[in-house]
């Protein structure tokens, strides 16, 4: 249900037109096809991930015979399923997590796609299963980003390592595992800075703070979770190449699903980018974070 609710924009902008389409023809022929692939293209599914998904759907229509466009909605959905999972054999949507010791999670992403905010709800969700969270205010570039991280670690109850402003963001990381494990954390969150302007620069940052990681706790960073923003389209897929050719991005966190009714976006970073969503942001408060199912994600836009 959260799916279905945080997905209403995408579902009245692709579900109707789908619908719209089925109950428009007759016969499923080439236009048909036309304008499927002009519907998923509208909805940010990405031009690859369509040319793919409509030869696909070209193939399946032709070996079960299928005459009827009613039916199209479900074998579009299963093929929608398919293209998100095909790519692995494992369910990769799980965090990976330190069994014996401190997990610590990498956060990256530009500034204003909600890295802090996830950062928020994700401990939220740790500290609810009653585990000892801690977060690294590893952004001290931009200003008002470490006190944001304050306000996140109050509310939800982690305590915050930071330095002041304009520090080194790798030095920050250090202590804060160094706390976390006097403290015998379970978790430690670790924001980093999003500037683009210089991104040279912020990019060996970020390598830095990950050599740093790598040295203290064999294993870690257990994750790297990029943030993407949904509402940015194409853009978001350009933010993902800049990072993931910097840094190793285990995988993404796509929030503000709900301010967009191009929700396809999750399928084409899917698809051309081979990293795992794992999580969707669906709105503002500490309870709008989703695991990603590609499942629910789906079946929600049709439903
Ligand atoms: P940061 O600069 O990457 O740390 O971004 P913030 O965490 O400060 O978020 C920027 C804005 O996006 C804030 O107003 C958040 O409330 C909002 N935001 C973050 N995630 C979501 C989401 O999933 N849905 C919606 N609607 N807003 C979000």
């Amino acid at each position: 249900d959260k799916f279905k609710d945080g997905l209403t924009k995408t579902r009245n902008n692709f579900a109707s037109k789908v619908n719209d389409l089925v109950a428009r023809y007759r016969k499923i022929d080439e236009d048909f096809f036309e304008e499927l692939e002009e519907i998923l293209i509208s909805a940010d599914v990405g031009v690859e991930t369509v040319m793919e998904l409509i030869d696909e759907l070209e193939m399946e229509v032709k070996r079960r015979n299928i005459k009827d466009p009613s039916e199209m909605k479900e074998v579009i959905s299963e093929k929608l399923v398919e293209i998100y999972y095909g790519k692995d054999e494992e369910n990769i949507e799980h965090l990976r997590l330190n069994k014996d010791g401190l997990t610590v999670i990498l956060f990256v992403g530009v500034n204003g796609v909600g890295k802090t905010t996830t950062i928020g709800k994700l401990s939220h969700q740790f500290i609810e299963k009653g585990k000892t969270v801690m977060l690294a205010a590893g952004d001290t570039f931009r200003a008002g980003a470490i006190e944001q991280l304050e306000i996140w670690g109050d509310r939800v109850g982690a305590d915050v390592i930071k330095h002041s402003e304009g520090s080194d963001p790798a030095a920050v990381i250090y202590d804060a595992i160094q706390a976390a494990r006097s403290r015998g954390a379970d978790v430690l969150l670790c924001d980093t800075a999003g500037r683009l302007q210089n991104k040279v620069n912020l990019m060996n940052e970020l390598a830095k703070i990950k050599r740093v990681i790598e040295r203290e706790i064999p294993g870690a960073p257990h994750e790297v979770l990029l943030v993407l923003d949904a509402t940015t389209g194409q853009n978001a897929m350009s933010q993902a190449k800049t990072f993931s050719d910097a840094t190793s991005v285990s995988g993404i966190v796509l929030t503000k699903l709900d301010g967009t009714a191009k929700g396809g976006i999750v399928l084409a970073i899917r698809n051309e980018l081979n990293i795992p969503v794992k999580y969707v942001g669906l709105g503002e408060n500490v309870n709008d974070l989703q695991p990603f199912d590609a499942h629910a994600f789906v079946y929600g836009l049709f439903g």
